[in-house]
Parts: structure tokens; C-alpha cells; sequence
């Protein structure tokens, strides 16, 4: 019997959601078209994204090229390290994943070297699971697309592999768009590109793909959210280090696992509770849902704390979708460094503060003569000087490697009395980073049932139905004439004219028995199916099918796009859709 990825992937072939990109020309690995359908899908997603990340955080969208320079690659580590360990079977060629390859004999393979990967692979004789050839030795393979930006190919140029990036690159112009003023975050939606050694998951790894990353800058020293209370009482499944050496799950309330050291601050526990509501919003099941941490292995050596949102699929079993994590300063300063600009944000304090400035002035009489060409390198080794290291009787420097003696009456200094206005920080960064095509693979497979049904003169039969939340299905309202007559057809066409000014995406069908339009519909997961009938012309009503119950309710032909508006987006219930006709 087919599992439920299969049952999936072919209604979603079938009814215009994805297929494997260039089928014409047999296709390639790790590439999908979203059809009509998925396209649609995929859009909502991403707007349910926007609604709560860009218009109800505040944090703003941006656009930057998909192609960037070596320079940001550089800076970000993916030219030194963005790599997977490679291995090809010496036989029939074909590529694989050696840390894949080993993952049933040892923990934690993904934290071996190439070197250390080839010796698991040679003494537990692994094989090519193809055809049972040799492997060779393994080697870090890099998973950007390079190429060369004009002609000539002088200038190297990467298909990004991350949209995190654009937001660091920005960053100066970021800090002035949002006055200097911390928190702020940036926010983007794009492809990426990873050529994938061998994607053999289907939609889950693919070499082209869709990130919603938001990159939030905050003060170091406060990692307290003002909106933690709203969402403390939240309880997340979390899969914490210490749960996964017992090798369980806890449900705990955010602010109880903020409070014990388990989410290491509020600020993130913040971002687990956003992707958590959005992840239900868009219609992940919550009990398909957790929240891993990462291992101190797996972890960045940067990070200060990351967790990663899985969502449990039949085939695949436990698959990260989200990656929230801590960056700290690491992408600002590698930026900085690269770029030789400063990366900073200046924080004016609500009072000016008194400070004790210690100054030590050298004489540059005195220097100049006796050292010559060194006497500037001198001059500010002294002034970076500590009272306590002019304590002894000579002072004593070391400039280029050589040590040097100096008098003590070289120099003059004293204590100062300032008013400071402020301090110029490095500001820390959270990142939440989605993966928009596994969250969407995810919630078609929540949302598809089989069931026995039986309605309005069908036969038993199987109905297959994608209970995907309104707001999300593509086609939200069906309007249905129940026979193919002209007056039947008019008022009808007038319903689908009023539901498309009001934004809803609305299908008219009246081919087939009524029974089998409700089918064709519940399919691809439309909500509402209205039905104009003969009472439609004597009393101005029509009939309102619920997709998941598959209860009907009458109401009235006028006021219906607004009717149908407020249960997509209003939270109106079914039942109040049919009242006051
Ligand atoms: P990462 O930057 O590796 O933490 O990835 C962030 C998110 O992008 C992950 O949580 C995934 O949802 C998604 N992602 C990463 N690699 C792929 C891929 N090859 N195909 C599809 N989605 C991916």
C-alpha cells in the first residue's frame, strides 16, 4: 500500500500542487515546480509568515540579489566550511552522503571529519547501496553554486545559500532606517541554493528552495522580550539536550523553561512561541510539532543557544523546518572584520554618566629626536597605558617584538573627570530561519484524510480531503449551479463575481453530479462550496457546504462574499454563516 508521502506527492502531481521540475526532459534531483495550485498555497504560507513576523513584529522585508560576491561568503565561513562529506562509489559512480551512509552504526556521524568518516566507512566494510561497490575516500564537498559575475569569469559570484545574509550586508543602512534604535530586525523571503550532494527526499532536500529568515539585532545585555508575557503560558513539546540523553519529550510552558535555564533567555523563547503559533496557524498539527535543541556538538561554536522546530512526517520521521538560533555578534564582527567597517550601533544612555578618564600624555620633544620613525608606534603604546603599569620607575614597552626602556618623565598623566552620553555596541542577533517548502510538503501531509463518506445520493465511497485551515487553502469557496441552466448559471456567476472583489480566490465548476464536484473540491482542500438551486430563485438563498463536516447551512445570496470572508479570516463560525437568512 502506498504511504502517505506517496498518497500525497500524487495528489499533488494530480491536481496541480508540485511535480518534479523539467519532467519533459526526465527530470533532475532536488528541484520542484509548485503548480497552480501549490503556487497558491506556498503564497499563502508565506503571507501568514509576513502577517506575523513583518506587519506584526515590525520587522521589515527586503529584497537583496540572489547572486552575492565572494567577499560575503567569505566572511560568513560557507567558502571555508560550507561543506558535506562526499563519498563515490569507485564502481558505478554515484554520489553519496558519507555521514548518511554510517548514521545506523554510530550517534552523531554529521560531527566526523572526512578522515574520520573514511575509517568508520573501511572497518565496517559500508558498501555503495547501489550496487555494492567500493566507496573512496570521503572528502568536504561545497554546497554553494558558484559562478562568475561578467565576462570573462574574473569576479567569482555564489547563488546564495542562505537569505540571512542580505540582512548582515545591509546592516548599515538597516541601523538608520530603524534611527539606531535596538531591537530592530530585517526580515527576507527568497530562494536559496544548496547543490545537495544526493537528494533522494523528494521536496524535503532540495537544491533550490524558499527561506523566510528573520535576522533581529538586540542589546547584549538585555535579552528580555516586552512581549513575553503574552505568550509564557504557551506549551511547547520540547526535546531539550537533557531530554534527549533520556530520550524523551517534555510539554512545558515557555516561561517555565525560560525561568529553569532550559531556553537559555526570553528573547528566544519569544521567537519559539511566534513560529510555533505561526506553524499551527498555517496548519502543522501541534502534536506533529517539537522543539529540538541543539546538542553542545551540533552547536555552532558561537551560538549561544539554538533550537531547532521538527515536524514529524511518516516517511521521513523527525524533520527540522525551523532553525531558531542565538548568533551572538559572530555575524557582525566576521562582516566587520572582512569589510573593514565598523559594525556597530551607538546607544546614548537616558542620563549622561560621569566617568574617571585616565590620560597619559608622552612627550613628543623628547620622543621624536631619540626614536626617530618609531616615535608614533611609542607615542600610542603609551597613551594605552594603565595607571598601574606607570607605577615603577621606568616604563617599559615592547614595539615590533623589541623592548623598549623609557623615562618616566617622557610623559605626564592624570585623571580626568567626563560626562559620557553613551556607548557604541556590537549589537547580538537572533535568527529564526524557515524552510517555506517543508513546511508546506508538512502541512499537505497533516491535512490529508481518507475517509469513508457517504452524501446527497453518492454511493459509499473514499473521500480524500485536505482539511488545510481557509485561510490557506487556494481556492477558498466554490460556487456550484446545481444544474448547467441559464437561470441558475446567472446568479451564480453573479456570487463568484462579488466573492472575487471581497479577495477570494473562488472556483466556478458545473460539470458532473453535484456529489462529485463536493469531491473534486475536497480534495484540493476548498473550505466552502456554494450551491445556487431553484430556491435560490424563489427566496434569494444558496446553500453553504463545510468541507470538513460536510454539514449545510442556507444563507442569504446577498452579503454572501462578506459572509464567506468573515469564516476565512474572521473566525466566524460555520453555524453563524447560516443564520439570519
Ligand atoms: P539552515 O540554514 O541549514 O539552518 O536551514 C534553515 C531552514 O532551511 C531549515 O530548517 C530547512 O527548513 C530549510 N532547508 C535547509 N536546507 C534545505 C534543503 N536542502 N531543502 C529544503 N529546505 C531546506
Amino acid at each position: 500500500m502506498a504511504d502517505k508521502y506517496e498518497q500525497v506527492i500524487e495528489l499533488a502531481k494530480r491536481r496541480g500542487f508540485l511535480w518534479n521540475s523539467f519532467e519533459l526532459y526526465g527530470g533532475t534531483a532536488g528541484f520542484y515546480d509548485y503548480g497552480p495550485l501549490g503556487a497558491m498555497l506556498k503564497r499563502r504560507v508565506e503571507n501568514i509568515w509576513r502577517d506575523i513576523f513583518v506587519i506584526n513584529e515590525g520587522y521589515y522585508e527586503i529584497e537583496a540579489p540572489t547572486i552575492g560576491i565572494e567577499d560575503i561568503f567569505i566572511a560568513s565561513g560557507h567558502v571555508g566550511g560550507f561543506s558535506d562529506p562526499l563519498t563515490e562509489c569507485q564502481k558505478c559512480n554515484e554520489a553519496f552522503r558519507a555521514d548518511h551512509l554510517v548514521k545506523d552504526i554510530m550517534d552523531n556521524p554529521d560531527t566526523l571529519s572526512a578522515d574520520e568518516l573514511t575509517d568508520v566507512i573501511n572497518k565496517n566494510s559500508v558498501k555503495c547501496p547501489e550496487c555494492g561497490g567500493k566507496l573512496g575516500k570521503v572528502y568536504e564537498f561545497n554546497l554553494m553554486f558558484k559562478t562568475s559575475i561578467g565576462p570573462g569569469g574574473k569576479r567569482a559570484g555564489y547563488l546564495r545559500p542562505e537569505t540571512a545574509q542580505g540582512m548582515f550586508v545591509d546592516f548599515p543602512r538597516l541601523v538608520k532606517f530603524y534611527r539606531d534604535r535596538l531591537p530592530f530586525g530585517a526580515t527576507q523571503i527568497g530562494k536559496a541554493y544548496r547543490n545537495e550532494i544526493s537528494p533522494r527526499q523528494g521536496v524535503i532536500r532540495l537544491r533550490e528552495f524558499t527561506q523566510a529568515e528573520a535576522e533581529i539585532f538586540i542589546d547584549p545585555r538585555d535579552k528580555t522580550h516586552p512581549g513575553f508575557r503574552e505568550i509564557g503560558d504557551i506549551i511547547l513539546n520540547l526535546y531539550s539536550r537533557e531530554g534527549q540523553d533520556a530520550g524523551e519529550s517534555t510539554r512545558m510552558q515557555i516561561k517555565e523553561a525560560v525561568e529553569k535555564g532550559i531556553i537559555a533567555h526570553e528573547f528566544l523563547g519569544y521567537c519559539l512561541a511566534r513560529t510555533y503559533q505561526f506553524l499551527v496557524r498555517v496548519g502543522v498539527s501541534p502534536d506533529k510539532l517539537r522543539f529540538r535543541q541543539h546538542m553542545s556538538d551540533e552547536m555552532a561554536h558561537y551560538a549561544a543557544d539554538c533550537w531547532d522546530a521538527e515536524i514529524e512526517s511518516e516517511r521521513f520521521g523527525w524533520v527540522e523546518v525551523v532553525g531558531i538560533a542565538d548568533r551572538t555578534d559572530y555575524d557582525l564582527k566576521a562582516h566587520a572584520k572582512q569589510s573593514e567597517t565598523e559594525l556597530t550601533v551607538y546607544i546614548p544612555y537616558d542620563k549622561p554618566k560621569k566617568v574617571e578618564r585616565f590620560i597619559v600624555k608622552p612627550n613628543m620633544g623628547i620622543l621624536g629626536p631619540k626614536f626617530k620613525g618609531k616615535a608614533g608606534k611609542i607615542a600610542s603604546a603609551l597613551k594605552a597605558l594603565k595607571p598601574q603599569e606607570l607605577a615603577g620607575d621606568v616604563i617599559r614597552l615592547e614595539i615590533d617584538g623589541e623592548p623598549i626602556t623609557i623615562e618616566k618623565d617622557t610623559v605626564t598623566y592624570e585623571s580626568v573627570s567626563e560626562e559620557v552620553h553613551g556607548e557604541t555596541i556590537i549589537p547580538h542577533v537572533i535568527e529564526p530561519s524557515f524552510g517555506i517548502d517543508r513546511i508546506t510538503y508538512s502541512l499537505l501531509e497533516h491535512s490529508y484524510y481518507e475517509e469513508e463518506a457517504k452524501e446527497e445520493g453518492e454511493d459509499e465511497e473514499t473521500r480524500i480531503v485536505l482539511r488545510l485551515p481557509p485561510e490557506v487553502a487556494p481556492v477558498q469557496a466554490a460556487v456550484l449551479p446545481l444544474l448547467t441552466r441559464e437561470e441558475l448559471i446567472k446568479p451564480a456567476n453573479e456570487i463568484v463575481k462579488n466573492l472575487r472583489k471581497a479577495g477570494i480566490l473562488v472556483s466556478f465548476d458545473d460539470s458532473g453530479t453535484i456529489g462529485r464536484r463536493y469531491r473534486r473540491n475536497d480534495e484540493i482542500g476548498t473550505p466552502y462550496s456554494i450551491t445556487v438551486d431553484y430556491d435560490t430563485l424563489k427566496d434569494g438563498t444558496v446553500t453553504i457546504r463545510d468541507r470538513d463536516t460536510m454539514k449545510q447551512v442556507r444563507a442569504a445570496m446577498s452579503g454572501i462574499a462578506e459572509n464567506i470572508y468573515d469564516m476565512i479570516y474572521r473566525g466566524k463560525s460555520f453555524e453563524d454563516a447560516g443564520k439570519k437568512v
